[in-house]
């Protein structure tokens, strides 16, 4: 089905049930990436706005229903949630793919399709926050609660904005607390777009808000506030060390889902046909800005130069463009600073010594951000395009020879979200897997996501982990309660 370029009115502020202009009157205009044209304007809100939709979240937390009511009811309300999404899907995949430049065919097939199965995962999870019981050496009779935290802060990225908020506030609401949400700054149309959802599934008035503005006023705000109880955070590795130190500041508990630059592994008994799909799918899709993108391929030397001649030829036909085409796979950047990051470390490549295979400009379309799916080969392992998140349709090639040079190279950056290999060798995939330092190993695939499987960073990807049971209870607390049968 064709979904076409939506009009968007001017988004206002959703605090407490209402759609509310900014306290100073601020407005921010939002582009769109595949022509570099204002699509609509936002509201620009500051402190005062952050302080006014705690206090509606902290009222609806301390003296609304949501935490009171039983998670019977909150998984109804989820459910309808994800139907909501599935029912409204065109027009939401409208919205997020003009907003991010995401090719229409794969916003709804991923993102849409993704936020649904979040909701409707934490759905069934809702009725099952529980304590357990305890034997104690004493006479007593002792058991442990599992209760919400109060107000959680979900500051969330450009890149995933649908996906990655929604992997926030379904499990936030499932376990009773309430959310003020800040969406990224020129991303923030389908968190608007979801305000309305979430009221129109029954989400009561102050249990979600979004607040839209820059992360140095409305994220601080959120980060500093006293009424916020945690701080739910994805984005850079850089903004994250700061908004770490806020919250430890205020000894708020915090999840930090930052950075990554994993590596794929191609050792020498591997599928090379299905190693090179799940190659061009770790760097390409959403056009590499993807945390848990794959940027750099490390291949067996045996096959260094072959999987470089497939790749180029099969990059090289990737069909890149206006993301309103259902054909496109590879939209635009969605943002300039992403564009212009993205040039940068392609020089800085070439003057490191890098050959550039494939790709390599930018594609001059419509005014576009767009810019060609790149592979670069013969890098030395410390150079910056290796080591640094690049975080666009690039893809550093190197050879290894050995297991433990792969495993070396593989571990070998500060980052360590993902990491993955390709091997027809049992023993190895369990063996090398052990041996990768990242929250998530994905073997003879990549980016193999769902809601029931937990993800998370290790070193300087973050802690916490999104996703599965172990996301869930990061939103809660337990309280232990012992009743003396002397
Ligand atoms: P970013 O760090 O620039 O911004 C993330 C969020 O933080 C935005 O909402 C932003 O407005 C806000 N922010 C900015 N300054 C702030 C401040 N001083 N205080 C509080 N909040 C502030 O990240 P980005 O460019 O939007 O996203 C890309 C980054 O996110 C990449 O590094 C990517 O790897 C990472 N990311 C990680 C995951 C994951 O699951 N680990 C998922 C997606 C993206």
């Amino acid at each position: 089905m064709s979904v076409s370029r939506p009009h968007i009115e001017p988004g206002r502020l959703f605090i407490d049930g209402e759609w509310r202009e900014a306290d100073a009157k601020g407005r921010r205009d939002i582009l769109d990436p595949s022509t570099g044209k204002v699509i609509t304007t936002v509201a620009e809100a500051d402190a005062i706005d952050v302080d006014a939709a705690v206090t509606a979240a902290r009222k609806a937390f301390d003296t609304g229903p949501w935490a009171s009511t039983p998670g019977r009811e909150r998984a109804r309300v989820l459910h309808r949630v994800a139907d909501l999404i599935r029912q409204r899907a065109d027009e939401i995949v409208a919205v997020e793919s003009v907003n991010v430049g995401k090719p229409v065919s794969l916003c709804r097939a991923v993102d849409v399709a993704t936020a649904a199965e979040e909701y409707e995962y934490y759905s069934a999870m809702a009725q099952s926050v529980d304590g357990s019981s305890r034997r104690l050496p004493f006479p007593a009779h002792a058991y442990t609660t599992r209760d919400p935290l109060g107000v959680i802060g979900a500051i969330t990225p450009f890149n995933f904005p649908l996906v990655l908020s929604s992997s926030k506030i379904a499990p936030a609401l499932a376990a009773g607390n309430t959310v003020v949400h800040k969406p990224a700054e020129e991303t923030p149309l389908s968190a608007l777009l979801m305000a309305e959802i979430l009221a129109e599934a029954g989400v009561p008035d102050g249990v979600v808000n979004v607040v839209t503005g820059g992360g140095a006023v409305v994220g601080e705000a959120l980060l500093r506030h006293p009424g916020v109880d945690k701080i739910a955070f994805t984005g850079s590795t850089r903004i994250g060390r700061h908004a770490a130190s806020l919250a430890g500041e205020a000894l708020k508990p915090v999840t930090m889902e930052l950075g990554g630059n994993a590596a794929q592994i191609v050792f020498e008994d591997a599928d090379v046909e299905k190693a090179i799909g799940s190659a061009i799918k770790g760097f390409v899709f959403n056009t590499g800005q993807f945390c848990m993108g794959g940027p750099r391929l490390l291949v067996h030397s045996s096959l260094y130069e072959t999987v470089l001649g497939i790749l180029a030829e099969a990059v090289a036909g990737v069909p890149v463009g206006d993301p309103f085409d259902p054909a496109t796979v590879v939209g635009p950047m969605a943002g300039a600073r992403h564009l212009a990051k993205v040039e940068e470390y392609v020089r800085i490549a070439r003057a490191e010594g890098g050959r550039v295979v494939v790709g390599g400009e930018r594609l001059e379309l419509n005014g576009g951000n767009y810019y060609r799916p790149t592979v670069i080969a013969d890098l030395s392992n410390d150079s910056r395009a290796v080591q640094e998140e690049i975080f666009g349709p690039v893809l550093t090639v190197q050879p290894f020879d050995t297991e433990d040079e792969a495993v070396a190279l593989a571990n070998s950056t500060p980052y360590g979200l993902a990491s993955g290999l390709q091997t027809r060798d049992l023993a190895r995939a369990h063996r090398v897997a052990a041996r990768l330092q990242a929250g998530i190993v994905w073997v003879n695939d990549w980016a193999m996501l769902d809601p029931a499987m937990p993800f998370g960073g290790v070193k300087q990807s973050g802690y916490g982990r999104e996703y599965g049971p172990e996301a869930l209870e990061s939103y809660t607390k337990v309280k232990s309660v012992i009743i003396s049968l002397a």
